[in-house]
C-alpha cells in the first residue's frame, strides 16, 4: 500500500494521550475532501513543526496511507507523514465568521447516519468505525460515572524528551468518566450511554476544577455547558470505536446554532 496525497478537513481531536515514542499523541478524525468519507489519522505528533497550526476545521493536505493492521478492525484508519502536512484553507476555522457553521454543517451532514443502530450494523458488515449521528435533543443527558471529586487525574509535572530531542510537556491524564445518555432516531432505539472523550470537554474540566473548588459547583458548571447549553444548539455526536474494545465512544461534539428554517418548519406543523 503506497502513500497518497489527500486533502482532509480536520474535525475531531481527542484529548491527548501520553506516548513514550511521540510525547503526546492525539487521535484525529477528519473528512476526505474528495469523497466526503471519514478518516482516522493516528498518530499525529502535534509537537512537530508542520502539525502545530492544525486547528479544528482546517483543511490540510498530507501524504497518508492505509494502516493495514488497524484496518482489519477499523476501516478508516490511516497513517500520516507529519513532514508532508500542508494547510490549504483556514476559512472554516473561526466559528465567529459569518456562514462558517452552515458551511461546516453542509460538509458533515453528508456523513450523517440515520441511527446508532445502523452505524453498529455497518460496523459488523464492513468495519465502519467512525460516524456522525443526531441524538434526540430532549433525551440528552450529561452524566458522570462517579463523583466528580473522585476523578483520577494525574497532573503532568515533568517534561519529557522525545526521540527527536525535543522537550515536551506531558499532558494531565484524566480518567474517562464523562458520558452522555441519549436516544437516537433509530426505530428500535432503546437508548445509549456513551463515554465522551471530546477534547474541549476534558479541557474544560481540567481548567474549571481550579476555578470551582466546590465539587457541586464544578459539576453544575460542566452540566450547564455540556447539557443545558448544548440543548439549545443543533447538536450532533461524532462517534468512533475504541482501538482495543469494540465499544463506541463520542469522540467529538458538533454543535452549530439551531437552524432558523427548521424551527420555522416546526412552527408551521
Ligand atoms: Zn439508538
Amino acid at each position: 500500500m503506497s502513500w497518497e496525497e489527500k486533502e482532509i478537513l480536520l474535525v475531531v481531536k481527542t484529548y491527548p494521550e501520553r506516548s513514550k515514542k511521540y510525547g503526546n499523541t492525539v487521535c484525529t478524525a477528519g473528512i476526505l475532501k474528495d469523497s466526503n468519507t471519514w478518516v482516522r489519522i493516528y498518530p499525529i505528533n502535534f509537537n512537530s513543526y508542520n502539525a502545530k497550526p492544525l486547528k479544528k476545521f482546517v483543511f490540510f493536505k498530507a501524504q497518508i496511507k492505509k494502516n493495514t493492521k488497524e484496518m482489519l478492525r477499523r476501516k478508516e484508519s490511516f497513517k500520516i507523514r507529519d513532514s508532508t502536512i500542508e494547510i490549504t484553507n483556514k476559512d472554516l476555522v473561526d466559528p465567529k465568521k459569518k456562514g462558517v457553521w452552515d458551511k461546516r454543517r453542509n460538509i458533515l451532514i453528508k456523513t450523517l447516519s440515520d441511527s446508532v443502530e445502523i452505524l453498529k450494523k455497518k460496523a459488523n458488515e464492513d468495519r465502519t468505525s467512525l460516524g456522525l449521528i443526531k441524538p434526540k435533543i430532549d433525551s440528552v443527558k450529561f452524566r458522570l460515572k462517579k463523583p466528580i471529586e473522585k476523578i483520577d487525574i494525574d497532573i503532568a509535572e515533568s517534561i519529557q524528551i522525545n526521540l527527536f530531542g525535543e522537550k515536551l510537556k506531558k499532558v494531565d491524564k484524566i480518567e474517562n468518566i464523562f458520558y452522555y445518555s441519549f436516544n437516537c432516531y433509530g426505530e428500535n432505539c432503546s437508548g445509549h450511554n456513551m463515554i465522551c472523550t471530546d477534547w474541549e470537554l476534558l479541557e474544560s474540566f481540567r481548567k474549571w476544577r481550579n476555578q470551582y473548588i466546590n465539587p457541586v459547583h464544578l459539576e453544575e458548571k460542566l452540566k450547564e455547558r455540556y447539557e443545558d447549553w448544548m440543548k439549545n444548539r443543533d447538536l450532533y455526536f461524532i462517534l468512533g470505536t475504541h482501538n482495543r474494545f469494540n465499544t463506541w465512544f463520542i469522540i467529538g461534539l458538533f454543535y452549530p446554532p439551531k437552524r432558523k428554517d427548521l424551527s420555522l418548519n416546526a412552527f408551521l406543523k
